[in-house]
């Protein structure tokens, strides 16, 4: 039996990190970092006033975890998501 350590692959689509960044696909596209695939994520946070970002990137698989809205959060810009989704 072969063990994994990649600490992504227990990551499933609608998994939520702690910055309200939701995971809506993983594709097969190279990400910028060693060995990872470019994830989709979807910004769930909601202003003051209510309204739902919604705003949509790519990023690294193994950023995920403490990824942040490159629209509302000050997270680094995202990766092109151009043709993915
Ligand atoms: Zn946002």
């Amino acid at each position: 039996m072969s063990k994994q350590h990649t600490g992504t692959s227990k990551r499933q689509l609608g998994d939520m990190n702690r910055n309200d960044q939701v995971l809506i696909a993983r594709t097969e596209e190279p990400g910028t970092d060693h060995m990872q695939k470019v994830w989709v994520l979807v910004c769930a946070r909601r202003s003051e006033g209510g309204d739902l970002c919604g705003h949509r990137y790519g990023a690294n698989g193994s950023d995920f975890h403490q990824r942040k809205c490159p629209r509302c959060q000050d997270g680094m810009p995202g990766l092109s998501i151009e043709g993915l989704v």
